[in-house]
């Protein structure tokens, strides 16, 4: 739709100004940085960072029922810079100009309401989100087109020379910053660190077909993560990991969309996340807190953060009810076939500590909830969801499992809606589908896998043949009729089909 068209107390909305006063607040110190250079921890004290814009009064000024037709009528905008997460421009990084803004067709994945089987399995009306449809095929993408439009902003106004970005990656951020580096491949290169052997060939291929460097070495993410940091405190690179707080921005989007999608009502809503390096949960909590406290929403919904019991570190410190007593200790983790998530120490965890406070404080009850699930849960959770018409990788399977075990625990009531953050596309973990059809996990995953669910191809062989095509050597067509009528009865026969 033209801008013309649209309602006149719109227009003036619809195309947003870069008006925000944006700095990096450090957790530990609250002290402020400014955001014309990449910074990723404190310089006082070391503490991660969260972004935030001292001119929020501009965006509350504009009020909750306003923003909410400003979002609606952009849905119907054709604006290249405004098609992705950017929809939400005021509240993710108002300081970025349009012509800026990288879109790669992030962001806007749909929401797809489980079957009656699944809700009968679950006993709760619930959703997927399903973030692998994504360009790279996970929801990293979300923070990566605001990161790098930040750095295409800041290489432009700052003159900035060739820019090498790095990150370590369980597979998807990896595949996502190649992808977007990829684009801007003018001043921008790539490099990823991977652990050798723990992501999957698919996602190996993805940075890989974009063109980054790809560095695999020993160890598992968690160290992987240590030297990239190293990295990054004493080299000249722009780091991708959502240590870098404009991820987060980008990240928060995912709540946006659902608020939006659920006509801006989610009280009765309980948001399901997988919780790895801990970037999405907090980008979910800061999303709902800020929509809620610019009025756009009036209730928060609750959040249930969930862990695999071989990667369980945010899981264990919150098993201790007394917030004074709660202390972190990270994990070592063990093999888990929700391997993007299989990480033991998670950088985000000073922002969950203070985001779960605050939203547990602003709802005025307890809304942010942790569970913890088997990998047996999350492998039997991923095939029967897509058993049943989804898309869900071992991670959107581990949503599912983490669903049920809040339900269990008496944290959701069965009047409410869940919506299931499936992170990623089932194809990029089609490893571990094979594992649990071909019943080959090996003793440390302890998976024991369902023979009803099982399925793997059957070969047809018909018994009186003997010639079969194959390239170049076409059969007779005498040959070829004996062949189609051997094959058409023994499928016939495998398949128990009735004769017409
Ligand atoms: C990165 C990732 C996660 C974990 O998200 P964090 O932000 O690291 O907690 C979960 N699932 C998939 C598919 C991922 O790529
Ligand atoms: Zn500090």
């Amino acid at each position: 739709m033209e801008i013309n068209q649209f309602p006149e107390d719109i227009r003036p909305y619809l195309l947003p100004e870069p008006r925000g006063l944006m700095v990096y607040r450090c957790l530990g110190c609250a002290r402020e940085f400014d955001i014309t250079r990449l910074l990723y921890t404190c310089a006082e004290c070391g503490s991660v960072l969260l972004l935030h814009d001292k001119n929020k009064h501009l965006i509350n000024g504009v009020g909750g029922k306003k923003w909410r037709e400003i979002f609606d009528y952009r849905r119907m905008l054709n604006h290249n810079a405004l098609k992705g997460v950017f929809r939400y421009y005021e509240f993710i990084a108002p300081i970025i100009p349009l012509d800026r803004i990288i879109y790669l067709g992030e962001g806007h994945t749909p929401l797809v309401e489980a079957n009656n089987r699944l809700k009968e399995r679950v006993g709760l009306d619930f959703y997927f989100k399903n973030d692998g449809l994504n360009p790279s095929a996970s929801f990293k993408d979300r923070g990566m087109a605001c990161a790098l439009s930040y750095i295409n902003y800041l290489a432009k106004n700052e003159h900035m020379g060739k820019i090498l970005a790095i990150c370590a990656s369980t597979g998807d951020t990896s595949a996502s910053a190649a992808l977007y580096a990829s684009y801007l491949e003018d001043f921008l290169k790539s490099a990823v660190l991977l652990p050798q052997g723990k992501v999957t060939p698919q996602q190996l291929s993805q940075p890989l077909g974009s063109g980054a460097r790809v560095l695999e070495m020993p160890g598992v993410f968690d160290d992987c993560m240590e030297v990239v940091e190293s990295l990054a405190e004493n080299y000249d690179v722009a780091l991708l990991n959502s240590k870098n707080s404009w991820r987060i921005l980008g990240q928060e989007s995912f709540s946006f969309e659902i608020a939006q999608d659920f006509d801006y009502e989610v009280g009765d809503k309980t948001v399901v996340v997988p919780i790895g390096n801990a970037g999405n949960i907090t980008a979910v909590m800061s999303g709902f807190l800020k929509f809620y406290k610019s009025g756009v929403i009036d209730r928060l919904p609750k959040i249930v953060g969930v862990q695999s019991e071989h990667a369980d570190p945010v899981y264990r410190y919150y098993q201790e009810k007394d917030s004074f007593r709660r202390n972190f200790v990270p994990v070592t983790v063990r093999p888990s076939v929700a391997q993007a998530a299989m990480i033991g120490n998670p950088v985000s965890m000073p922002r969950v500590i203070e985001l779960a406070k605050e939203y547990d404080k602003t709802a005025g009850e307890r809304k942010i909830f942790v569970v913890q699930v088997s990998e047996q849960e999350i492998m039997d959770s991923m095939v029967v969801a897509n058993r049943n018409g989804n898309i869900a990788c071992t991670q959107g399977g581990e949503s599912l499992a983490g669903l049920q075990k809040a339900v269990e625990a008496g944290y959701i009531k069965s009047s409410e809606v869940g919506v299931l953050d499936s992170t990623a596309h089932v194809l990029k973990f089609s490893v571990f589908q094979d594992m649990y059809f071909n019943n080959t996990f090996g003793p440390e995953f302890n998976v024991i896998p369902k023979p009803e669910l099982a399925n793997t191809p059957v070969q047809v062989h018909p018994k009186g043949l003997s010639r079969y095509p194959s390239t170049g050597q076409p059969l007779s067509e005498d040959e070829m009729k004996t062949f189609i009528r051997e094959m058409t009865a023994e499928i016939a026969r495998i398949l128990n089909l009735e004769k017409r």
